[in-house]
């Protein structure tokens, strides 16, 4: 420490510098020093080794997610999870046993035959999306 400092942090009526402690990130792996803004920007990958650091499943979970959506599955207005894939699946079903899944604006029209070899009769099963 110099003198000059000594005397700046004796004067009472001096501001000190302060900063903040979460300023810098030490990498566990390489022992950088890296910017915690540089260290985040880079999604928690060390810019010198490619180390990856740990991050929390609430971090982890906003990173993944739309804006808006929680793990906790609340999410207002926003369409059934997996429902393109159930919709795939209920559509190749039906193809496999000689009917269809046709989808209008209101309702899921599901076409399935009674017994092999007849006309399929049509079933009606309206879902709300
Ligand atoms: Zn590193």
């Amino acid at each position: 420490m110099s003198w000059l400092t000594r005397v700046r942090n004796a004067i009472p009526f001096l501001p000190k510098r302060e900063t903040p402690d979460n300023l810098w990130h030490k990498c566990p792996e390489c022992e950088a020093m890296v910017f915690t803004k540089e260290y985040e920007d880079n999604l928690f990958v060390c810019p010198r080794c490619d180390h990856h650091g740990r991050i929390g499943p609430t971090l982890r979970f906003d990173m993944l997610l739309d804006p808006g959506y929680s793990p906790d599955g609340d999410w207002p207005g926003a369409p059934a999870l997996g429902l393109g894939f159930a919709l795939r699946l209920v559509r190749n079903l039906a193809d496999a046993v000689g009917g269809s899944l046709e989808i209008e604006p209101d309702a899921f029209v599901l076409i399935l035959p009674a017994e092999a070899g007849e006309a399929p009769p049509a079933t009606r099963s309206e879902g709300s999306v």
